[in-house]
C-alpha cells in the first residue's frame, strides 16, 4: 500500500454548504519531515516502511505537510463551529489554523487527516493560522503517550518543521502536525447549529455522526438523545481517564470536546509531576477554571451546553436523565482505574478511601505521582525502600499496613500483582521539563531526543536500559515552566 493508494470518502463535504469552507493548505518555505508515528501509520494501515529515507511516499507526505500538494481524492476545508471559552459563548469560531484534508476510510472506519499549522481561513479571526515547532511537538507527544496509556485521543502521522519564522511571546519555527481522529467534531459543533436555531441543519449533524461513526444507535428510537448519552458515557470515562493518570487539559472549552470522547486540542496541558490538585499549568487562567480538580465539573457543565443543544430534537427530560449518568460513570471508572493503579482486582467497601488517603500521602510528602505507584508496584513484592524514598511522608507506614491488610483479601500472588501494577503505572509520561528538552533539542536542530522520547511514550509501561533519563521527575528547584496556548 502506498500513500497514493488511500482511499478517500469526505463526507464532511457532502454537508451543507456552509458547514465549512473550502480552503488550499497554504505552502511553507522549506517544509522537512521531523517524525512520523509508528502508531499513526497503523491506524491508517500503512506500512512504516513505506516512509523510509529517500522512498516517494516520504517526498509526497512531507509536500503535502508543507502544503505543496495534496493527494487525490483530498478536499481541503476548514470546519465551521462555536463553542463556550472559559464559560463565554463565541459565535466566531472554526479551524483557524488546520484544515482537514479528507477523510480516510480504512478497514475498521474512518480517519480525518487534518493539518494543523495550515495556514489562515475565514475563521482565523487574527490568527496567522500557523502552528510552531514547540506546540506539535507537545501535541504530537501527548497523543502517543495517551494512546499508549491507552486512554482515547488523537493521533498524528507525522511532524514537519518549515522554514517560516513564526510570532508568538517569541519567534519561533513555524512547524505542521498531520493529526489523526475519527471525527473532529466539537461539542461546538452542534452548539453553532443550535444558538443558530437550525433545526433541520442540527439533524443532519446528528444524523452524520452515527452513521459514520455510531452506526449502532441509528437503530434507535431517539436517535439526537442515544447520541448524547453515548457521549456522556464516553466523556464520564475520558475524565476519570485523565483524573487518574494525573492529565490537565488546561483548555477545556467546549469546542475542545470531542463528540466521541476523545482528548482532543492540545495545548498548555499538563501531566502532573507532584501530585497537586489545584494544578493549573495554563498561566492565562487566572481564576484557575480548568485546574487539575474542577475537571469532572466542567465535564458536566459541557455536556449540559451540549444537551441543551440537542433539545430541539429531543425530549429535555430524557437527556437530563442522560446526563444524570455522567457522575457515577465517572466515578466508577475512576474507582476503576485506581483500584488497578493499586493492584486491587476485587471490589471492597473501604477501597476510595483507601485510595483518597494514598493521594493524601503523595501531597503531604511532596511525592511524584508517576513514580509514587511506580514505586508502589515494586513494594508488593519486595516491600523494599524505593517507595519510602519516594513518599517521604509519616504517614506512610500506617497506609501501608491498612494498604497490606487490604491485599490479604486478594488472591494473586505478589509477583502477578507487581506484573498487572506495571503494566497500568506507567514509567514514561510526557512531563512538562522532558517535553522542554526535546524541544530545545529540535529548535537546535537534533531531532532524535523527539523520536527516543516518541518511542517510549508509545509503550510506557516496559522499563528500556539506559533510558532512565526520560522517567524522571523535575529537579526540585526547576522552575515551574508556565505554558501558554
Ligand atoms: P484553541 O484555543 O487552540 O482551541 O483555539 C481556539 C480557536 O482559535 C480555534 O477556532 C482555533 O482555530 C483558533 N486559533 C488558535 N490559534 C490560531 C492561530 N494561530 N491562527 C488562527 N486561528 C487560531
Ligand atoms: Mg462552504
Ligand atoms: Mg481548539
Amino acid at each position: 500500500m502506498t500513500l497514493d493508494a488511500l482511499r478517500f470518502d469526505n463526507a464532511w463535504a457532502r454537508l451543507p454548504d456552509d458547514f465549512f469552507t473550502r480552503v488550499s493548505p497554504a505552502a511553507w518555505k522549506n517544509t522537512r519531515l521531523v517524525d512520523i508515528s509508528p502508531r499513526g501509520c497503523r491506524a491508517l494501515g500503512l506500512d512504516a516502511e513505506l516512509f523510509s529515507d529517500d522512498s516517494p511516499s516520504r517526498e509526497t507526505l512531507r509536500q503535502v505537510m508543507g502544503g505543496e500538494t495534496v493527494l487525490p481524492g483530498m478536499e481541503p476545508l476548514a470546519q465551521k463551529y462555536t463553542g463556550h471559552q472559559f464559560g463565554v459563548y463565541n459565535p466566531a469560531l472554526g479551524d483557524g489554523r488546520g484544515l482537514l484534508l479528507g477523510e480516510v476510510e480504512t478497514d475498521d472506519g474512518f480517519w480525518d487527516l487534518h493539518l494543523k499549522g495550515a495556514g489562515q481561513t475565514p475563521y482565523s479571526r487574527f490568527g496567522d493560522g500557523r502552528a510552531v515547532l514547540r506546540s506539535t511537538i507537545r501535541e504530537y507527544l501527548a497523543g502517543e503517550a495517551m494512546a499508549g496509556l491507552g486512554i482515547p485521543t488523537t493521533l498524528a502521522l507525522a511532524l514537519a518543521m518549515n522554514g517560516e519564522k513564526v510570532q508568538r511571546e517569541r519567534v519561533e519555527p513555524g512547524a505542521t502536525l498531520l493529526r489523526l481522529a475519527p471525527s473532529h467534531v466539537r461539542f461546538g459543533h452542534f452548539e453553532w447549529l443550535y444558538q443558530a436555531r437550525r433545526n433541520e441543519d442540527l439533524q443532519r449533524l446528528v444524523e452524520h455522526v452515527i452513521t459514520r461513526h455510531r452506526p449502532a444507535l441509528a437503530e434507535c428510537e431517539a436517535p439526537a438523545e442515544a447520541l448524547f448519552g453515548d457521549t456522556v458515557a464516553r466523556t464520564a470515562r475520558l475524565i476519570a481517564a485523565w483524573q487518574a493518570y494525573g492529565f490537565v487539559h488546561a483548555v477545556m472549552n467546549t469546542d475542545n470536546m470531542s463528540i466521541l470522547g476523545l482528548t482532543l486540542d492540545y495545548g498548555p496541558y499538563a501531566f502532573m509531576d507532584r501530585y497537586e490538585p489545584t494544578l493549573v499549568p495554563n498561566h492565562t487562567d487566572t481564576a484557575g477554571r480548568y485546574a487539575f480538580d474542577q475537571q469532572p465539573g466542567v465535564g458536566l457543565w459541557n455536556l449540559s451546553v451540549l444537551g441543551q443543544s440537542l433539545t430541539p430534537l429531543a425530549d429535555p427530560e430524557a437527556l437530563r436523565t442522560q446526563l444524570a449518568e455522567y457522575e457515577p460513570a465517572l466515578q466508577q471508572e475512576y474507582a476503576r482505574l485506581m483500584r488497578a493503579r493499586l493492584g486491587l482486582e476485587n471490589v471492597q467497601e473501604g477501597d476510595a478511601q483507601l485510595v483518597q488517603d494514598w493521594l493524601t500521602l503523595l501531597v503531604d510528602a511532596g511525592a511524584d505521582y508517576h513514580r509514587a505507584f511506580r514505586a508502589l508496584g515494586e513494594w508488593a513484592v519486595d516491600e523494599g525502600e524505593w517507595l519510602h524514598e519516594e513518599v517521604p511522608a509519616e504517614g506512610l507506614a500506617a497506609w501501608l499496613s491498612r494498604y497490606r491488610q487490604r491485599l490479604e483479601e486478594e488472591e494473586r500472588d505478589a509477583v502477578s500483582r507487581r506484573d498487572a501494577m506495571q503494566a497500568v503505572n506507567p514509567l514514561y509520561v510526557p512531563r512538562t521539563h522532558l517535553i522542554q528538552q526535546v524541544i530545545e533539542a529540535a529548535e537546535a536542530g537534533d531531532m532524535a531526543p523527539l523520536a527516543e522520547f516518541r518511542a517510549l511514550l508509545a509503550d510506557p509501561f516496559t522499563p528500556r536500559p539506559g533510558m532512565a533519563h526520560w522517567a524522571a521527575a523535575p529537579a526540585p528547584e526547576a522552575s515551574v515552566i508556565c505554558l501558554s496556548c
